[in-house]
């Protein structure tokens, strides 16, 4: 391993205090301000390391705009509405989203936009993109002022960390990143046995926890209870839960080892949506699915909204509607594996596409 500046910064950390969690490791790699993934790269694209499914069609955030702006008039159309994105990436689902919300004007006119980024260079492309739009931004949604919101997140839960743990013979053990002889990264587990609950899986299994994920379900479930609105999150991830070990690093749309080279690759876990919705559904707001992404967007009318898309286009144009559809609904690629779940407040109407 060449001894890039956060390898070293690792070290050191390592070093000084000792293995560090899986859910630390993430965080640094992601996050360091001058060394991390999101400091050093442009994820997102085809010129990034991966591509999202507003990347791969318009239709994607049209019909959640669609979405938003019926849910918005079946709960009584509140004027101003609170539109939020987590994690915006460029911006496109946003964009996307409001050219269909000016379908219904009202709802277009009452939004007021807030973006939750951390990037400062994603900030910096989604200003571009959304210019008209005056959007504001947030570290976290803390800052997002209070009232009626529509919340939108797409690949957003899988870049939290995650802890890991290890099934032993006498019992679970968090999983830590620690130095091998040569001072290269590598996976241990912690001695002590941890004392966190886990499910009764066998002995091998490897059990992941999200705890910014589950304080994040739990702070949209309260505010959702106490102004009304809703939450729509997709995501890749599993349902029911599942042991095994998620832990992804991409670069460049090619697997990496999660190890290797930290800051240069995206690092991912799958999404427990059961654990996600607990934590919301403990805070008193109800929970809706999750759905696969196929079903979910079959029901929103994926199928009638390309066709129009493609309508009066050339021959390569339409193709190219048709394999992103096919890229966001097939089992094999999108339409399985992700996975859609809402959160609404107590007397909200039944979302469409969850019933
Ligand atoms: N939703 C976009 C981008 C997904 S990539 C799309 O579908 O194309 C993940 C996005 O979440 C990036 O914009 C990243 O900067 C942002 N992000 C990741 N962790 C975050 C955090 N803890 N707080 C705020 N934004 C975060």
């Amino acid at each position: 391993m060449s001894a890039t500046p956060l390898l070293e910064h690792l070290r050191g950390l390592i070093r000084a205090g000792g293995p560090l969690t899986v859910e630390r490791y993430m965080e640094i790699a992601l996050w360091h301000p001058q060394w991390g993934y999101y400091a050093t790269h442009s994820p997102v694209g085809a010129h990034g390391d991966f591509v999202t499914a507003p990347e791969i069609s318009q239709i994607f955030g049209e019909l959640i705009g669609l979405w938003l702006a019926d849910l918005w008039q079946r709960s009584g159309a509140p004027d101003p509405v609170i539109v939020c994105e987590l994690g915006p990436g460029k911006g496109t689902l946003m964009a996307d989203l409001l050219r269909a919300a000016a379908m219904v004007p009202a709802f277009r006119r009452a939004i007021r936009m807030h973006l939750v980024e951390t990037s400062a260079k994603l900030r910096a492309v989604q200003a571009e993109t959304l210019r008209a739009a005056t959007p504001s931004w947030h570290p976290s949604l803390a800052t997002v002022p209070a009232g009626f919101l529509l919340l939108v997140a797409n690949e957003f839960l899988d870049a939290l960390p995650v802890r890991q743990f290890e099934r032993q013979a006498d019992g679970w053990h968090e999983r830590r990143v620690d130095l091998d002889a040569h001072g290269d990264l590598t996976f241990a587990s912690d001695p002590a046995q941890s004392a966190e609950a886990l499910a009764a899986w066998p002995t091998g299994s490897v059990a992941e926890r999200r705890p910014t994920a589950r304080t994040l379900a739990r702070d949209i479930g309260e505010r959702l209870v106490r102004q009304g609105g809703a939450a729509l999150f997709v995501d890749y991830g599993y349902f029911p839960p599942a042991p095994g070990d998620t832990l992804q690093a991409v670069a460049r749309h090619q697997r990496h080892a999660p190890l290797r080279d930290p800051g240069a690759a995206d690092l991912t876990a799958h999404v427990d949506f059961a654990d996600f919705a607990a934590a919301a559904t403990a805070a008193g707001a109800r929970a809706w699915g999750p759905v696969s992404q196929a079903r979910f967007l079959k029901a929103l009318g994926i199928d009638a909204r390309a066709r129009r898309l493609a309508d009066g286009k050339d021959a390569q144009q339409q193709a190219q509607i048709e394999s992103g559809c096919r890229r966001l609904l097939d089992e094999t690629q999108m339409g399985t594996l992700f996975k859609a779940l809402a959160l609404t407040g107590r007397d909200a109407p039944t979302p469409a596409g969850f019933d």
